[in-house]
C-alpha cells in the first residue's frame, strides 16, 4: 500500500488519529491538519455533524459516508450508541433509505447479480474483493419491511443488516457481504422512475427464477465454503417458506423474517409471562396477519408449549391467526386455507374483521404482523383490556408507519396495564404518573448473536431450535427492573452482551451435540468468542518491532 492509501481506504484510514511518527513514516505527513486526535474526539464531532441535521434521511447518508470514509470510527460510533443509531442504519430510516435509494446513492456497497448474469454468478462472486466472507444477507427486494417490492433499491437491507452483525456480533466486516439478487422489480413506480437503479423489467418467476436462486447458492458454497451463513431477508411469502424448507438441511442457512423474527417475538412472551403470571400453554394467541412472520413466530410458540410438555395438536389450538380474508377456519367460504396456515385452521363459523375476531377468540396475547398500520383501533384494544387483567399487545408492523398502533394508544386504551411491544420503536410514554420504556421487538436482539455463534462454532445447519434457545436466553437476560419500566427486552444499550451471550449458549450447544466443526475445541466457549470479535479501536498503522535476546552485533 503507498502512503496515499492510509486516508483513502476506509479500513486503514484513522484520519486525524494518525500519529506524527505514522505520518512521518507512511509518507502521508503534511496531507493532514496538524492536530492530533484520539479516537474519542472524532466520535463527539461525529455526533455533533449527526445533530446538525434535520431529517433522519440526511442523518442515514451521513453514516453512509462515514462508513465509507472511516470504518472503524464509524462502528465505533454505531456500537457505542446504539439506541440513537439503530433507528437510523435500521428499521425505521432504513425504510425511507431504501425507497430513495436512487436519489441517495453515492458509492457502491454490496454485489448486484441479476437474473441476466445466470450462468455467471460464480464470476460475480469472484469480483468482490474479499476472500473470507463468513456471513451473506441476500434480499430480492420483493417485500422490503412492510413496504413492498422496493426491487433493487432493496440494498439497503442487506447493508444495514450486516452493519448490525458488525456493530452487535462483533462479526469483522470483511467476513460479510451484502447481495442484492435483481430478478426484476412489479414496482411501476420504480420502473418509471429516471433514477432507479436496478433492471427495468418485471420479475422473473418461475424455473427461471428458482434456477437463479440455485446457482447462487452453490456459487457462495464453491466460492466461499459450505459453511458460509447465508441470509435471506426481505423475499416474499410465497418464496420464503419454500427456500427455507429448500435450501436449511443442505446449505448454512436461516431466514430473519420467519426465524429471527419468531425468536425475538416468543423472547417477549416468555419475558412478558413473568407479568402476567400466566404460563405459557395457558395462554391464548390472535395474529393479526399469517405471513412469514406470524407462522414463524406460531410455529416457535408451538415449539416452546411442546417443551412444557404438550402435545403438537394441543399447542397449535391455542393459536389463532387472521389473515387478510379473515379468520383462519376451516371451511371459509372466501379465500380458502393453504399451506402454512393449515395447521392452525380452526373447526369454527367464519369471523371477517380482526375486532370480531378478537371479541370471539378472547386472546390472553395479540401479535399484529399485516403491515396494515392502525389496526389495533382504540376500541379493539378496550376489549383487550376488558377480559385480561395484563393484556399482552405486540405490535410488530415495520416501519413505524406500518405499526398496529403506537405505544400511547396501547397504555392509554388499556389502562396501562397492557404489555407491550412493537417492531419500530416508540419515546416513553407518561400515562396516570407512570412512564412505560416499551421494549422494541427487534430482530437485531438475535440475528447477530446466532450468526456470531454459528460462525464461531462452525454449525453446518441452524435448527429452529436454535431459535428457540436464543429466544430462551434472550428472555433470561430480561432483568426485573426492565420488566418493571415495562420493558420486556433488555436495554438496547447492553445488547452486545445479548449477542455475545446468546452466541456462547449456541456454541455450547453445537459441541456438547457433536455439531460443531471448529476445531480444536475451544475451553472457554465465551472466552474464545470474546477473541475472535471485531475491535472497533483504531490499530497500529506501523509495523511493531521487537528485540531479540542477548543480540550483540
Ligand atoms: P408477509 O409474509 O407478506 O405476510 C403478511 C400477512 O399479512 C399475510 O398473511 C397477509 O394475508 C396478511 N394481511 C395482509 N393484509 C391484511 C389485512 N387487511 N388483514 C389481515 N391480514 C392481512 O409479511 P411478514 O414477513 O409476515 O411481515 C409483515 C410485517 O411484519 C411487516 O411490516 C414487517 O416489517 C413486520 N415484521 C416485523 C418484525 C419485527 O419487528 N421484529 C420482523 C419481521 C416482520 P394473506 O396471507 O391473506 O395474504
Ligand atoms: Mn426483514
Amino acid at each position: 500500500v503507498r502512503g496515499l492509501d492510509y486516508l483513502r481506504d476506509p479500513r486503514l484510514n484513522k484520519g486525524m488519529a494518525f500519529t506524527l511518527e505514522e505520518r512521518q513514516r507512511l509518507g502521508i505527513h503534511g496531507l493532514l491538519p496538524p492536530r492530533f486526535k484520539t479516537q474519542e474526539e472524532q466520535v463527539e464531532l461525529c455526533k455533533r455533524n449527526l445533530n446538525r441535521y434535520q431529517e433522519d434521511l440526511n442523518k442515514y447518508v451521513y453514516l453512509a459516508g462515514l462508513q465509507d470514509r472511516n470504518e472503524r470510527l464509524f462502528y465505533r460510533l454505531l456500537s457505542e450508541n446504539v439506541e440513537e443509531m439503530m433507528p437510523i442504519v435500521y428499521t425505521p430510516t432504513v425504510g425511507l433509505a431504501c425507497q430513495k435509494f436512487g436519489v441517495i446513492y453515492r458509492r457502491p456497497r454490496g454485489l448486484f447479480i441479476t437474473i441476466n448474469d445466470r450462468g455467471h454468478v460464480y464470476d460475480i462472486l469472484r469480483n468482490w474483493p474479499e476472500s473470507d466472507v463468513r456471513a451473506i444477507v441476500v434480499t430480492d427486494g420483493e417485500r422490503i419491511l412492510g413496504l413492498g417490492d422496493l426491487g433493487a433499491y432493496g440494498m439497503g437491507i442487506p447493508v444495514g443488516k450486516l452493519a448490525l452483525y458488525t456493530a452487535l456480533g462483533g462479526i469483522k466486516p470483511h467476513q460479510c457481504l451484502p447481495v442484492v439478487l435483481d430478478v426484476g422489480t412489479n414496482n411501476q413506480t420504480l420502473l418509471d422512475d429516471p433514477v432507479y437503479i436496478g433492471l427495468r423489467q418485471k420479475r422473473a418467476t418461475g424455473e427461471m427464477y428458482d434456477a437463479f436462486i440455485d446457482e447462487f447458492m452453490e456459487a457462495v458454497v464453491s466460492r466461499y465454503g459450505q459453511n458460509t451463513l447465508i441470509q435471506f431477508e426481505d423475499f416474499a411469502n410465497h418464496n420464503a417458506f419454500r427456500f427455507l424448507a429448500k435450501y436449511r438441511e443442505k446449505f448454512c442457512t436461516f431466514n430473519d423474517d420467519i426465524q429471527g423474527t419468531a425468536s425475538v417475538a416468543v423472547a417477549g412472551i416468555l419475558a412478558s409471562l413473568r407479568i402476567t403470571n400466566i404460563p405459557l400453554s395457558k395462554n391464548k394467541f390472535l395474529f393479526q396477519g399469517a405471513g412469514e412472520a406470524s407462522i414463524g413466530i406460531a410455529n416457535l410458540i408451538v415449539a416452546a408449549m411442546e417443551e412444557e410438555g404438550l402435545s403438537q395438536e394441543e399447542a397449535r389450538s391455542h393459536i389463532w391467526l387472521v389473515d387478510s380474508k379473515g379468520l383462519i377456519v376451516k371451511n371459509r367460504t372466501e379465500g380458502g386455507v393453504a399451506g402454512h396456515k393449515i395447521p392452525y385452521a380452526k373447526d369454527h363459523p367464519p369471523v371477517k374483521s380482526l375486532e370480531d375476531a378478537v371479541n370471539t377468540v378472547k386472546p390472553t396475547c395479540l401479535i399484529g404482523a399485516a403491515a396494515i398500520g392502525g389496526v389495533f383501533t382504540p376500541s379493539l384494544l378496550k376489549s383487550m383490556a376488558s377480559f385480561n387483567e395484563k393484556p399482552i399487545i405486540f405490535a410488530l408492523s415495520n416501519p413505524t408507519s406500518k405499526a398496529e398502533c403506537t405505544a400511547e394508544d396501547a397504555y392509554i386504551n388499556t389502562d396501562g396495564r397492557c404489555v407491550f411491544a412493537s417492531g419500530s420503536p416508540f419515546d416513553p410514554v407518561t400515562y396516570k404518573g407512570q412512564t412505560f420504556y416499551s421494549g422494541q421487538g427487534n430482530n437485531s436482539y438475535i440475528f447477530p448473536g446466532v450468526a456470531l455463534g454459528v460462525i464461531c462454532s462452525g454449525l453446518h445447519h441452524i435448527s429452529d431450535n436454535i431459535f428457540l434457545m436464543a429466544a430462551q436466553k434472550l428472555a433470561s437476560l430480561v432483568t426485573e427492573d426492565d420488566l418493571r419500566i415495562g420493558r420486556v427486552y433488555p436495554s438496547l444499550k447492553t445488547i452486545q452482551n445479548v449477542s455475545l451471550k446468546i452466541a456462547a449458549y449456541i456454541t455450547e450447544h453445537a459441541y456438547a451435540k457433536r455439531l460443531a466443526s471448529t476445531y480444536p475445541e475451544p475451553v472457554n466457549k465465551e472466552a474464545f468468542i470474546r477473541s475472535q470479535l471485531y475491535d472497533t479501536h483504531y490499530l497500529h498503522a506501523l509495523q511493531q518491532t521487537y528485540k531479540w535476546p542477548n543480540l550483540e552485533r
